[in-house]
C-alpha cells in the first residue's frame, strides 16, 4: 500500500513517514499543497493523508481539485485545531476522514486500516488465498497453519499481491503500490522480492500460488 503525505510540519511529516515505514507502508512525502497536488497526479496512491494549512495551496483546495479531477485515493485530512467548521469544510470538499493534531500514531493507523478495508474487501481482516493466509492486523502470514516471518518489504509485497488474487499484476503496478517514489525502475529488486517471498511462501509447498507470466508480470493464484 502506498501512501502520500502532504504536511508541511517537519517534525510532524518525518514521525508520520518513519512510522508508516514501519508498518510496511511505501511512502512519499509532499511539504506543500502544490508539490502534493502534483504527486497526487501522477502517482497512484492507495490513500493520501492531508495537512489543513499548507503552504502555497491549502489542503481544502488541493482536497477540491482531486475531487473535481475525479481522483479515487481515499484522503484522511489532518487538522490541526479540533474546530468542527474546519471537518465539516473537510468532508465537504471531499475528504474521506480527518484527524485532530495531535493524535496517537496508533489511531492513525486504526482509521488508514479502516479506510483501506472500505476500499477494498469490506470489513476483512484477513486475506485468504488457498491455505496461505494474512491477517491485516497482526501482519501474520501463515500457509498451512505454519507462521512465516516476512519483513516489512515482503509483507506489503504479498499483501499487495493477495488483494490482487488471480489478476496479473506488472512489475510497474507493483513498483507503484509498494515502493515508494525513490524507488528505481533500472534495478531488478521487485524480482528479488518476489525470490524472497517464493522461498518463504513457496519452496517446499506442493502448489505454487506465485506464477511468473511471461512479458507482463506474476500473479498469485490458489
Ligand atoms: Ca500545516
Amino acid at each position: 500500500m502506498r501512501i502520500l503525505v502532504i504536511e508541511d510540519e517537519k517534525k510532524i511529516a518525518d514521525f508520520i513517514k518513519r512510522g508508516l515505514k514501519e508498518e510496511g507502508y511505501a511512502v512519499d512525502l509532499a511539504i506543500d499543497g502544490e508539490n502534493g497536488l502534483f504527486l497526487a497526479k501522477t502517482n497512484d496512491y492507495d490513500l493520501i493523508l492531508l495537512d489543513l494549512m499548507l503552504p502555497k495551496i491549502d489542503g481544502i483546495t488541493v482536497c477540491k481539485m482531486l475531487r473535481e479531477e475525479k481522483n479515487p485515493s481515499p484522503i484522511i485530512m489532518l487538522t490541526a485545531k479540533d474546530a468542527l467548521k474546519d471537518k465539516v469544510t473537510g468532508l465537504d470538499a471531499g475528504a474521506d476522514d480527518y484527524l485532530t493534531k495531535p493524535f496517537a500514531f496508533e489511531e492513525l493507523l486504526a482509521r488508514i486500516r479502516a479506510i483501506l478495508r472500505k476500499k477494498g474487501e469490506r470489513q476483512a481482516t484477513k486475506l485468504e488465498i488457498d491455505d496461505l493466509s494474512l491477517d491485516l492486523y497482526t501482519h501474520k502470514v501463515t500457509r498451512s497453519g505454519k507462521e512465516i516471518e516476512l519483513t516489512s518489504k515482503e509483507y506489503t509485497l504479498l499483501e499487495y499481491l493477495m488483494r490482487n488474487a488471480g489478476k496479473v499484476v506488472t512489475r510497474t503496478m507493483i513498483s507503484e503500490h509498494v515502493w515508494d517514489i525513490d524507488f528505481d525502475t533500472f534495478t531488478n529488486v521487485i524480482d528479488v522480492y518476489i525470490n524472497y517471498l517464493r522461498n518463504k511462501i513457496d519452496s517446499g509447498a506442493k502448489k505454487k500460488l506465485i506464477q511468473t507470466v511471461r512479458g507482463r508480470g506474476y500473479i498469485l493464484k490458489g
